[in-house]
């Protein structure tokens, strides 16, 4: 019974090894932020509602993290005098600059599963469109390494194709293996939402942050819901627009995991949260300029926008997403175009371009030169 217990307790001791996170990576921040930076940043990026508060406290002289039963997990201690911030360094070319690229979703033959396609059908819509986001992603992301590399950037793709992830496992495999998730009478695209994209997201922002890259953007087509009960994926709206997600808005039970309270230190610690505000901020105009779409407005009637986010500016909303949270470094989670728009639809149905030899729509080297643009203006502008 000793021997057992004590096995018990060493595989314990050995698996928090394993998992927990180390602090220290925050010590060579250590009387290096100021008290009102950090002030503004959890106001206006990080917490959003009362529960995170719980899990940290802001003194005159130090920064605080707890964990679940209030010990204090990490002492940030600040800094005493005034003095000006660390400056961004700006640069000459794209040369050498490391730029990571996620695009969203599985798309092809797992469009379906994961709900994440437009097909409209003329007789009901009177409008016939049939593409997947997964697909407009990849091809947009492919389009735009081309454009960094030619300018000298380092480019990595999260994913290596259309229809594929980046988890070691393919979905079905995962699922034999997970036996009582199949026999759990739950629908298919919920088991591959809620239980195995998860995982994904996690290994596609473990490639990222092993590559170190400058800057990460994370490509999404958006959909809107006009009537609750009609599908974005069947339904065309009127709504247009564009959006950027950044990291932050913490709720409740978010900083209950550790993993989650290392990411929480890491926004409050770094330059992230700023440098992704900022690259946002660029590659947002951009997205109006090139695109000829506005920015969402408070009327487009994005519901989710107030109820889980924090809005940093027009168009600019924290939001706790895998990806947001994981990735570490400045980064811009877009959100461009309406797939079921009218309009917007029939522009995406088109094939009158290619990307790699695959046919589609030219609208998509559109959005992957808005992208550069942005990117680039980042890196270059003074
Ligand atoms: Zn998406």
């Amino acid at each position: 019974m000793g021997n057992f217990s004590s096995l018990i307790a060493f595989s314990f001791l050995f698996l928090l090894k394993i998992y927990a996170k180390d602090f220290s990576d925050f010590d060579k921040y250590q009387g290096k932020l100021e008290r009102k930076i950090i002030e503004e940043k959890i106001r206006t990026f990080l917490i959003k509602d009362g529960e995170a508060k719980n899990y940290f406290e802001l003194k005159e002289d130090a920064f605080i993290l707890y964990d679940r039963e209030k010990r204090e997990e990490y002492v940030l201690q600040l800094k005493k005098e005034e003095s000006s911030s660390l400056e961004e360094k700006k640069r000459e070319s794209l040369s050498g600059i490391k730029i990571a690229i996620d695009p969203g979703h599985f798309g092809g033959k797992y469009a379906k599963l994961e709900e994440r396609y437009i097909e409209m059908d003329p007789l009901e819509v009177s409008i016939s469109a049939q593409f997947d986001e997964g697909t407009l992603a990849y091809l947009t992301a492919l389009h735009l390494k081309e454009l960094l590399e030619k300018e000298g950037a380092i480019v990595l793709i999260s994913k290596d194709g259309i229809g594929m992830g980046v988890h070691e496992q393919d979905f079905f495999d995962w699922l034999k293996e997970n036996p009582h998730l199949w026999s759990s009478q739950l629908p298919l695209p919920t088991l591959f939402r809620k239980y195995f994209n998860p995982l994904d997201l996690k290994a596609r922002a473990a490639k990222i942050n092993a590559f170190n890259p400058d800057a990460t953007v994370i490509i999404h087509f958006n959909a809107h819901h006009t009537e609750p009960d009609l599908s974005s994926n069947s339904y065309p709206t009127e709504a247009n627009f564009n959006l950027v997600f950044v990291p932050g808005a913490f709720n409740g039970n978010e900083l209950g995991e550790q993993e989650n309270r290392y990411e929480f230190l890491r926004l409050v610690a770094s330059q992230d949260l700023f440098q992704s505000k900022t690259l946002s901020q660029i590659i947002l105009n951009s997205f109006s300029e090139i695109l000829r779409i506005p920015v969402v407005k408070e009327s487009d009637g994005a519901g989710y926008l107030s109820r889980l986010c924090l809005k940093v500016d027009e168009g600019i909303y924290a939001r706790n997403l895998v990806m947001t949270r994981l990735v570490h470094g400045p980064l811009c989670y877009g959100e461009t175009l309406i797939q079921n728009n009218f309009q917007e639809s029939q522009i995406l149905n088109e094939k009158d371009d290619s990307i790699a030899g695959i046919p589609c729509s030219s609208r998509l080297k559109e959005v992957a030169s808005a992208y550069f643009l942005g990117l680039k203006f980042f890196f270059l502008s003074k």
